[in-house]
């Protein structure tokens, strides 16, 4: 471990990708409480504040699921059964407790089986709503505030609202930060792969939010002295999916001769590209940001105008990505049994290819074992739009 705190910037996000946990196993071994996570849609803030040391939870592409799905039926998705399989075989064994949001049935459904056979000292379901007007941000206040009481009587530790605001302070600026990242992909060709971002978000989302600001800061600093990667001949590729987190994926598309430039994925930009308004009383703020400002498909967006008015509000931010970053295809990888994403496809994909974007939709497991014939559409697509 000492090895790791004695590397800086793109090394030290590769070994914490690689030994994914092991700055929070270290730190739970001082004697801070860890608390897992799942999706975008659980208030990292509120974990900061308490005290404890948010990690997001993540499966293992490589690995297969032997012992998950005794508990778990086939029919909820393979990231959250593969997650799952991590969790009942020990993995996450330094972890205290969990938060699990209500963002889609795969996560609601099977929140009594986390709860129940994990055995954690700390269980939390966060009943998100799912439509984002008046009387739900109230809602929505009301689930933050009952997710405070209990981390509260959990740490002993009282989240005041100067704590609140410091922790959002902070989880601005740890996006603020991922941002000016991202900007240095708006070169052709990007100043950094996206097999390194990958490695970036994931070591990102295992760290306490002031040490992963530290990690971006010093990557930032090692890109922005580099000299561009290639030649600049390649396509332009935006990733589009869920909890998309191993470079296995990210490797296969840039092997494949495409620069990965942007994504829309749970663990990239959704996390990144929406702050929480520091003018604002917190919870509100936070409410605010969690429901109406955060681009998942697990929430309804109705701006009660025309058809088109509502692909702009639901996917506008696809559309502002594909201009700034110069994409020039987007993969649209999908996890089997995913409703809420797998329901979107057909308007995402005309919505994309409506401004001239090709768009290649793939619908796949969590797992590498059909990687092969992947390789093979991504080459084909690629092919298609050069
Ligand atoms: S991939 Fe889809 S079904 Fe699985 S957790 Fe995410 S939103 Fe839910």
């Amino acid at each position: 471990m000492a090895g790791i705190q004695n590397l800086k910037g793109l090394a030290k996000a590769e070994k914490y990708y690689t030994d994914y946990g092991t700055r929070a196993k270290e730190l739970r071994a001082q004697g801070n409480r860890v608390i897992g996570y799942i999706s975008a849609l659980s208030p990292v803030e509120i974990l900061t504040a308490s005290g404890v040391v948010p990690f997001r939870l993540k499966g293992n592409v490589e690995e297969a699921i032997t012992k998950g799905d005794a508990y778990m039926e086939t029919i909820v998705c393979p990231f959250v059964r593969n997650v799952f399989d991590s969790a009942i075989k020990g993995k996450f064994h330094f972890i205290d407790g969990m938060v699990l949001p209500h963002q889609c049935d795969s996560l609601d459904r099977t929140s009594d089986i986390w709860r129940d056979y994990l055995n954690l000292s700390y269980f939390h379901f966060l009943n998100v709503p799912h439509v984002t007007d008046e009387p739900s941000i109230e809602f929505m206040k009301e689930i933050l505030r009952l997710f405070i009481s209990t981390i509260e009587d959990f740490t002993g530790n009282k989240i005041t609202v100067d704590s609140l605001k410091k922790a959002i302070s902070l989880h601005n600026e740890n996006r603020r930060l991922m941002r000016s990242l991202y900007d240095l992909r708006k070169s052709n060709p990007p100043l950094i792969t996206g097999s390194e971002m990958m490695k970036v978000l994931v070591a990102a989302m295992g760290l306490p939010v002031y040490e992963s600001i530290e990690l971006i800061k010093e990557i930032i600093e090692d890109v922005k002295g580099r000299k561009p990667l290639t030649d600049g001949q390649r396509k332009r590729i935006m990733l589009i999916g869920d909890q998309i987190d191993s470079v296995i994926i990210t490797d296969t598309i840039e092997k494949a001769g495409a620069y990965l430039v942007m994504d829309d994925i749970s663990i990239g930009s959704k996390m990144y590209w929406q702050d929480v308004d520091e003018d604002k009383e917190p919870i509100l703020a936070l409410a605010e940001r969690y429901l109406r400002k955060l681009k998942i498909p697990t929430t309804f967006v109705d701006t009660g105008g025309t058809y088109e008015e509502n692909l702009n509000a639901r996917f506008g931010h696809m559309r502002k990505y594909i201009e700034e970053f110069n994409v020039e295809g987007a993969i649209l990888f999908i996890y089997k049994y995913c409703d809420p994403y797998g329901f979107e496809v057909p308007a995402i994909k005309s919505y994309i290819e409506a401004v001239a974007v090709d768009v290649l939709y793939l619908e796949d497991e969590y797992s590498i074992s059909s990687l092969a014939r992947m390789k093979t559409r991504i080459e084909a697509f690629l092919e298609m739009i050069a």
